[in-house]
């Protein structure tokens, strides 16, 4: 069994990036950009007032000249080409560009206006009040390297220098295929022994999240042909995550068949509970995961594995989640020859954090996932410790660039 960390450079060693294509910008919302991308205008693109006020020449009020002639006034929107002379102002609104001749601007606050002529009631430095051409994005700046995220502010700035549309990289598809013969859909009566598919559910969100195309592949059951023939349709998306079938059970057929339809094994079995049995491997430039069935241990091994890999097919370079450490509420339970993650709740108390454990840590206990917001790692062979004790807490949303320095190497127990 390999460590967490060596899985986690396996699979992303193994990702191709995607095809990038040009589309609307809304529609670039939450992706990644495929190039970096270069400003074709200046934010602001003209010397602009920042308050309501007085536009005048910054050295007059230095040279303690306090009275002058309102000559023009100048809302948004309006350019004014006439020079504004020694000892007259220009009457400017916030955003309003700046006249020719003045280069100060004294807030409405700090004046009063008699007739035509200003007073200025109190000392303002020259320059003031006034937002540069070009101060907040040169033309040719570079706004965002390959890779970036493009969240709400990215998307504003690029449309407040005139970007239409944006190169991103496309989605990937991702196939999700339950497998075992007792899983039935919500809606359908359980006979005795049958249970809910409850996997696809979580895998597709999962998926969702990370900016892929889920397609639901449905159930397979236990059976070699039905295996077969679904997970063959499978291959034919950009990844592939099958759930369940893949421990050492007499009906778990997933491996074989990944064997059988040219799946090349790049690893099976990780050094964690839960997850242990998680198979991955490559057909082509397709990742085919093989998580275990157990509902918390599937989406465990989707945070830990599929999401960054999702992520850089994508081009992101933030593929991880921030991680901090944080010091047990309670007392940590003792682990055996495995990394065990512990849903977990961070709190903040005072400096630090701290985390508790969501109750019943099972991994088909599926709620332990849905109170979690952490995932609080417990290296192999922990002696146990009173409350106190810090460990590595993985957060459950969010993205950064640094791999956490997941505890726990490779274990030879099978
Ligand atoms: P397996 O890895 O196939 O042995 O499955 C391990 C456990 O997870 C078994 O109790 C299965 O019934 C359960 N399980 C497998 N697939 C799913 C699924 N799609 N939804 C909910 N539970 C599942
Ligand atoms: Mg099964």
């Amino acid at each position: 069994m390999i460590s967490i960390n060596e899985a986690i450079d396996t699979v992303i060693g193994a990702v191709r990036r995607l095809p990038a294509e040009e589309v609307p910008l809304l529609e670039a919302l939450g992706r990644a950009a495929a190039t970096a991308i270069v400003s074709p205008e200046a934010v602001p693109s003209f010397d602009n007032s920042a308050m309501d006020g007085y536009a005048v020449r910054g050295a007059e009020l230095e040279a303690g000249r306090r009275e002058f002639r309102v000559v023009v006034e100048i809302p948004a929107g309006r350019w004014v080409g006439e020079e504004v002379g020694a000892g007259e102002a220009a009457k400017i609104m916030t955003g309003a560009p700046l006249p020719p001749g003045v280069d100060t601007v004294v807030q409405v606050e700090l004046t009063e206006q008699r007739g035509e002529t200003l007073v200025v009631t109190e000392p303002v430095l020259p320059g003031a009040n006034v937002r540069r051409a070009a101060e907040d994005v040169a033309m040719g700046d570079v706004l965002f390297p390959r890779g970036a995220r493009l969240g709400a502010a990215e998307i504003g700035l690029l449309a407040s220098v005139g970007c239409q549309a944006v190169a991103i990289a496309r989605r990937p598809r991702v196939a999700i295929l339950a497998t075992g013969s007792e899983l039935r859909p919500p809606g359908v009566l359980l006979a005795p022994g049958q249970i809910r598919n409850s996997n696809s559910f979580t895998a597709y969100g999962q998926v969702l999240a990370a900016g892929g195309e889920p397609v639901l592949l449905g159930i397979a059951r236990d059976d070699l042909g039905e295996t077969r023939r679904l997970l063959a349709d499978a291959l034919e998306h950009d990844v592939v995550i099958t759930s369940g079938g893949v421990s050492v059970g007499e009906f778990d057929f997933v491996k074989q068949v990944q064997d059988e339809l040219g799946v090349e094994r790049r690893f099976w079995g990780v050094a964690t509970k839960p997850g242990k049995p998680l198979a991955f491997g490559t057909r082509g430039d397709t990742l085919v995961f093989g998580v275990p069935g157990n509902p918390v241990a599937a989406m465990v091994s989707f945070e830990m594995y599929v999401r960054p890999a999702l992520l850089a097919l994508q081009g992101r370079h933030d593929l991880y989640r921030p991680y901090v450490f944080a010091a047990a509420e309670e007392p940590v339970a003792r682990s055996r020859d495995r990394t065990e993650a512990r849903r977990c709740r961070l709190l903040h108390r005072g400096r630090g954090w701290s985390f508790t454990t969501t109750g019943p840590q099972g991994s088909g206990i599926l709620r332990s996932m849905a109170l979690a917001d952490g995932l609080a790692f417990v290296p192999p062979e922990y002696p146990g410790a009173a409350p106190g004790v810090e460990l590595l807490v993985m957060m459950l949303e969010g993205s950064s660039a640094e791999r956490p320095p997941f505890p726990g190497g490779r274990s030879a127990t099978p």
